[in-house]
């Protein structure tokens, strides 16, 4: 049970007013509003976790129950809110979100949950960085649909048990290992969302050029898919960027020489590594001999966030095979040496390297 406050006018307070920061319910600007799939015929890729939630949603429909709650994770871009808003539009219901770091005092998150209504879906994003109060407002909040507060100075402390519409939440996170395993279990669905194969990227490309009414060929859509990461949002941008390259330099239009040229000049490379990323995997050559590094010493080097180098960098160059992670850090692979160009470290140096 959550012990929010020892003000006893707090209950009336929070009926009469309930607080929802503006910020919180924010959600899209323009751009991305514009582009973003409202659909499961417009969300490209991710086909499993499509299949599974078509079933979901057809079976919460004939029961007329609200859904389950979800968790969805995984690196950043790759449409865990775009999805949440698809599942909401397919229900017929409103989605309110927000992001753990904005809920930072106890009446943020009940402001939020007071103001739902019956089916409606609370999305979370970030939600492994929930404070310890906002989770246990939660926790009887996902399992009962109940605020469980108590009010008042310690001997005359009351139990208000304060009953919620049926509401689901959706949570999203970069980092499920760092979910406290009360919260995770209070989830019905769990899943991870995979990076997009290129083909599914030029999908992307294709419908984002088309909204923004941008003329693209096959090629063109397919040279920008190859550098995006595997990220949706990344794609996205870059379509942009190479818009803005051809419309200066060329009649507007996009083929694969006008992106293979601006992706170049924008130092994007041929497996979509920016400078950070490179000077990330130079680093631990030349200074650490390859590796294996800490991450806070790499990102103490790079002057960059710890978080950073985690949540954007690592899982890209992890699952291109570039960077390996080894119990006592991180290592370039002999593939991230030959991408860079350098020569990879004789057999004996390797020997050496007892961990692996
Ligand atoms: P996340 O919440 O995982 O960080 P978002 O849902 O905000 O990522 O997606 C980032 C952008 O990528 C959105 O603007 C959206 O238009 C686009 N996007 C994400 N997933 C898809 C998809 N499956 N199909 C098409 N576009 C997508």
């Amino acid at each position: 049970m959550a012990i929010i406050s020892d003000d006893e006018g707090l209950e009336k307070r929070i009926k009469k007013n309930p607080i929802v920061k503006s910020e919180t319910i924010e959600y899209d600007n323009t751009f991305e509003s514009s582009i973003r799939p409202k659909d499961f015929d417009s969300y490209i890729g991710q086909t499993s976790l499509k299949e599974t939630l078509k079933i979901i949603l057809e079976a919460a429909k004939k029961r007329n129950k609200p859904l389950d709650h979800m968790l969805f994770y995984g690196p950043p871009g790759l449409g865990k809110t775009t999805i949440a808003g698809v599942i909401a539009s397919q229900m017929g219901v409103e989605i309110k979100i927000t992001s753990a770091p904005a809920l930072e005092r106890p009446r943020d998150i009940i402001g939020i949950l007071m103001s739902l209504k019956g089916g409606e879906i609370l999305f979370i994003d970030e939600i492994h960085r929930l404070n310890k109060v906002a989770e246990e407002i939660l926790y009887p909040a996902m399992e009962d649909f109940t605020l469980d507060m108590t009010t008042g100075k310690t001997q005359t402390a009351k139990t208000l048990r304060i009953p919620l519409p049926k509401f689901t939440l959706i949570g999203a996170t970069t980092k499920a290992g760092e979910l406290s395993s009360p919260l995770r279990d209070r989830f019905g669905m769990i899943h991870r969302l995979e990076f997009y194969t290129i083909d599914e990227l030029a999908q992307v490309v294709q419908r984002t050029a088309k909204i923004l009414e941008i003329d693209i060929t096959e090629e063109g859509a397919k040279a920008i898919a190859k550098r995006s990461r595997g990220t949706p949002r990344i794609a996205n941008r870059l379509v942009k960027r190479v818009s803005d390259f051809a419309i200066v330099k060329y009649d507007g239009k996009i083929n694969s020489e006008v992106a293979n040229e601006s992706l170049d000049i924008l130092k994007i490379d041929e497996f979509g590594l920016d400078n950070t990323d490179r000077a990330l995997l130079n680093l631990i050559i030349e200074k650490y001999d390859g590796g294996p590094v800490g991450v806070e010493t790499i990102a103490a080097a790079l002057s960059e966030d710890v978080r950073t180098i985690e949540d954007v960098c690592e899982p890209y160059l992890l699952q291109a095979g570039l960077l390996q992670r080894t119990p006592r850090g991180r290592k370039v692979s002999p593939e991230g040496y030959r991408h860079l160009g350098k020569n990879i470290p004789s057999l004996q140096t390797r020997l050496f390297d007892t961990e692996d």
